[in-house]
C-alpha cells in the first residue's frame, strides 16, 4: 500500500504530499520534529514524544493548532490509515508559509505533517558484532545559542558531525559540549558501563533528553543496575567497559571503537546485550 501522509487533518498519497516553497520550516529550518516507531501496530511511548514535541514548540514560541491529545490521536489515526504493523513515523510541525525574511509573525498557519514509512538505521550485523565511532570536532550547539534539548528542523550542527564521521568511515559521531564534556552522538544518545554502573550525560550537558534513552534507563534500575548521570569526558570512554547508543530509529546497538580505541575488550558486552534484550522485550509489550 502507497504510504499516507497527513498534512493539517488530511490523508495524502505521497507524490502529492506536499507543502510550500515559503514555508518557514524550508526557508529557515523554522519549525520542530519527533521521531516516533511503531511496534506490533502500536506507537512506542506516544505521551512522551508529544509531550517533547509540545515542548520544544513552546521553547520556541511556536504555537501548535493541535491539543497535545488531537496530536497523539492524529498520529494513531495516521498508522491505522497506513496499516502499519512495524514502522518509523515522522511528525513534523513548521512555523507555516509567509513572506520572506525571519520574523515569525510574517507566517499564517502551521503545517503539522504526519509521515508514516520504515526506516533501516545501520547494518543488522553492527547490532550483532558492536559499530565504531569518532568525535566530531564539530561541538554540540551551545545551550545558550540553540539549546539541543530542543528537537528543531535545524539539525546542520548533527549534520556537520555525521559529515566528519561519515568521512572517517563511520556510521555515526560523538560530540562534545562547549565544556569539552560528552554531549551524545549526531541522532543518539550515548552510555558507558563502568565497573557495572551505567552513565550517561545528564539533560544540562547539552543533549536531547532522548525517550529511549529514559526507558532504558529505567529498565537498568527495573534490572538492579545502578544509574548515574554524570558529566563525563573522553577519558570516560576510553576506559569504560561498555558502551553503547540508544535512538528511537536506532534503538540500543553496541560501540565497540571511539576514535580507534577498541572499548572494553571490543566485543559487545553482557550489560549492553542485557539492556539491548529488554528493550526489545519492552517493545513487543
Ligand atoms: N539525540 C539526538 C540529537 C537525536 O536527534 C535523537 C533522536 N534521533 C536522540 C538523541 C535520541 O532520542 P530518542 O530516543 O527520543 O529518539
Amino acid at each position: 500500500m502507497a504510504p499516507k501522509t497527513y498534512i493539517n487533518g488530511k490523508l495524502y498519497d505521497k507524490a502529492d504530499a506536499k507543502i510550500s516553497v515559503y514555508d518557514h520550516g524550508l526557508l529557515y529550518g523554522d519549525g520542530v520534529f519527533e521521531g516516533l516507531r511503531v511496534y506490533g501496530g502500536k506507537v512506542f511511548r506516544l505521551r512522551e514524544h508529544v509531550e517533547r514535541l509540545y515542548d520544544s514548540a513552546r521553547s520556541i514560541a511556536l504555537e501548535i493548532p493541535l491539543t497535545p491529545k488531537q496530536m497523539a490521536e492524529a498520529v494513531e489515526a495516521t498508522v491505522k490509515a497506513n496499516a502499519k504493523q512495524e514502522g518509523y513515523i515522522r511528525l513534523v510541525v513548521t512555523r507555516g508559509a509567509g513572506s520572506l525574511g525571519l520574523d515569525p509573525r510574517k507566517t499564517s498557519d502551521p503545517q503539522v505533517i504526519i509521515i508514516v514509512d520504515d526506516i533501516v538505521m545501520y547494518p543488522q550485523e553492527l547490532y550483532e558484532n558492536g559499530m565504531e565511532i569518532v568525535t566530531a570536532a564539530t561541538i554540540r550547539n551551545h545551550p545558550n545559542a540553540l539549546n539541543p534539548r530542543i528537537k528543531s528542523l535545524n539539525y546542520l550542527n548533527n549534520i556537520m558531525a555525521k559529515v566528519e564521521g561519515v568521512r572517517a568511515g563511520c556510521h555515526e559521531a560523538l560530540m562534545l559540549n562547549h565544556k569539552g564534556e560528552v554531549a551524545e552522538c549526531t541522532g543518539d544518545n550515548i552510555f558507558l558501563v563502568k565497573h557495572g554502573v551505567l552513565k550517561t550525560p545528564p539533560p544540562d550537558a547539552g543533549i536531547l533528553e532522548g525517550v529511549t534513552r529514559n526507558a532504558v534507563m529505567e529498565l537498568a534500575q527495573a534490572a538492579g543496575i545502578p544509574v548515574q548521570e554524570p558529566a563525563l569526558t573522553r577519558h570516560d570512554v576510553y576506559t569504560a567497559d561498555e558502551c553503547f547508543l540508544t535512538g528511537t530509529a536506532a534503538e540500543v546497538i553496541p560501540i565497540v571503537k571511539v576514535d580507534g580505541r577498541p572499548i572494553g575488550t571490543g566485543k559487545p558486552e553482557p550489560i549492553t546485550r542485557q539492556l539491548r534484550e529488554a528493550f526489545h522485550q519492552l517493545t513487543r509489550r
